[in-house]
């Protein structure tokens, strides 16, 4: 079974597996939004070879990322949520 894009980032054009993985890359504040490496915000790739269909043409190779399993507390965002 492909992993599918399901939060795209126009921003940057990476994808994420949701909107909870999306919304940790997201940095700044409103008005001042940008993006971080999804590596800097303890989000791990879920898929190399993932597709997107929410951006311009259907890319295949997508590369994916999601919260890290089993962790749902995200100590990084949580720290710079504060
Ligand atoms: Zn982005
Ligand atoms: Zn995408």
């Amino acid at each position: 079974m492909r992993s599918k894009c399901a939060s795209h980032c126009g921003g940057c054009g990476r994808h994420f597996a949701g909107d909870t993985a999306f919304d940790a890359h997201r940095r700044g504040k409103n008005g001042n939004r940008y993006c971080a490496d999804p590596q800097d915000v303890n989000l791990v790739l879920k898929r190399t070879d993932g597709t997107c269909d929410l951006f311009g043409p259907p890319q295949v190779g997508a590369h994916i990322w999601q919260t890290p399993p089993g962790d749902r507390t995200l100590p990084g965002r949580a720290a710079l949520a504060s």
